[in-house]
């Protein structure tokens, strides 16, 4: 298969028998460390993937959007009318139509134009396709309309399209790391402040690798349980008398875990607030050089959600046990829970060793064999040409 950045350009020229006026790039992304702590105000440490969606784009004449994607094959067409009215575009469309929306709705004298898109982040695996999507389309829009809109104010704007015209009600991580991640950095984002600090994450330089593993786990109610616990852990602040788990530290988990008589609500809090402080301690290892002592946060991140949060499926379990097992530093489940993808730090030339075994422990369970991929943390979204 050719680049993703070439058959973007390809698509282009075929669709609408022209060179595009340039390419964008946004990646996807997995969360290092720190789940289910964004809608508590807490932190979150993504980092972006080499893998990317990409658009190559140019303006047209009047207020009209012209879009093709690989994935699907097809070709739509929407104007202002039907994007002025949330739920008019439908379908991966409407990821692209937001965006326009939350631009001309921030009062952006938005570009018509005509899109190709191509990606190479894996649909629904939690690696964030959607908001590489976004960002890739919103930063073509913005250049190529010269729009004044800085990137720090980019990620809210994405996030809008995805919660109000996607009808997605995702928090700000995606969208800040797919726009704002640095190459050879995690995001370290206060989800309170919306403040993001780079951290320094040298894996190359410390001889190690990520591993992602694609857990192929079917998404069993994962909506009604991820509403579920939010719910848990709004009633844990409430009785608490904070304005979000956030304000509750290691240090007084204690005291605030006596004052809770629900055990399942004690699990709930013990996991959010832990994780909030994993994250905190995990920047500090980075940002001392320290990266391959992260590994014994990341599998305590593993059990908390597996055991206080309640969130992990066997598919998700044999992999983190198998990659341990094989001689992995750490590995966790990342993202929002029941499947998705794991991560795992591995001395770089174990990277292979640790998927066969991961891919053999799921054959032994009669598992669907997994994916998998080495990643680096990458760059977040730029322009290509
Ligand atoms: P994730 O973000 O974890 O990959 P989501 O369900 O949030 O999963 O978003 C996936 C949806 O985003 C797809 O079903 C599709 O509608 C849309 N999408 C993402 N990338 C593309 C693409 N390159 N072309 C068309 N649609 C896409
Ligand atoms: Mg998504």
């Amino acid at each position: 298969m050719t680049d993703v950045a070439d058959r973007a350009t390809a698509g282009f020229r075929r669709e609408f028998g022209a060179p595009p006026a340039g390419q964008w790039a946004a990646p996807g992304r997995v969360n290092l460390i720190g789940e289910h702590t964004d809608y508590n105000d807490g932190f979150v440490l993504p980092f972006a993937l080499p893998l990317r969606t990409v658009a190559a784009a140019d303006r047209q004449e009047g207020a009209r959007w012209t879009v093709w994607s690989e994935l699907s094959g097809e070709t739509i067409d929407f104007g202002a009318d039907e994007v002025d009215e949330p739920g008019r575009v439908a379908g991966w469309g409407a990821y692209v139509a937001g965006v326009v929306w939350a631009l001309r709705e921030a009062g952006h004298d938005v570009p018509g134009a005509r899109l190709a898109i191509t990606s190479d982040v894996p649909l629904g695996a939690g690696l964030s396709s959607s908001a590489a999507l976004e960002a890739a389309v919103l930063t073509a829009l913005v250049d190529l309309g010269g729009l004044d809109l800085p990137a720090e104010r980019q990620p809210r704007l994405a996030q809008r399209a995805e919660n109000h015209y996607v009808g997605a009600p995702t928090g700000i991580m995606d969208q800040s790391a797919s726009i704002r991640c640095r190459d050879g950095h995690a995001l370290f984002l206060d989800c309170r402040s919306e403040g993001v600090e780079h951290i320094p994450f040298d894996l190359r330089g410390a001889g190690l690798a990520m591993l992602v593993v694609d857990s192929h786990a079917p998404h069993r109610h994962a909506d009604g349980e991820y509403a579920a616990r939010r719910k848990s852990c709004e009633a844990g602040a409430e009785r608490l008398g904070v304005p979000a788990l956030r304000d509750v530290t290691v240090d007084q988990l204690d005291t605030a875990l006596a004052r809770l008589d629900d055990p399942e609500t004690r699990r709930r809090v013990r996991h959010v607030v832990t994780e909030d402080q994993r994250v905190l301690d995990t920047v500090a290892l980075l940002r001392a050089g320290r990266v391959r002592e992260i590994g014994p946060l990341l599998t305590a991140s593993h059990v908390s959600m597996r055991d206080d949060f309640e969130i992990t499926v066997p598919e998700i379990d044999t992999a983190v046990e198998a990659a341990l097992a094989a001689g992995a530093l750490g590995a966790r489940m990342t993202g929002g829970g029941f499947g998705g993808c794991v991560l795992a730090l591995v001395e770089a030339d174990a990277a292979d060793p640790v998927a066969d075994a991961v891919t053999a422990a799921y054959a032994e369970q009669g598992f669907r064999a997994p994916d998998h991929l080495t990643v680096l943390p990458s760059p977040g979204a730029v322009r290509l040409t």
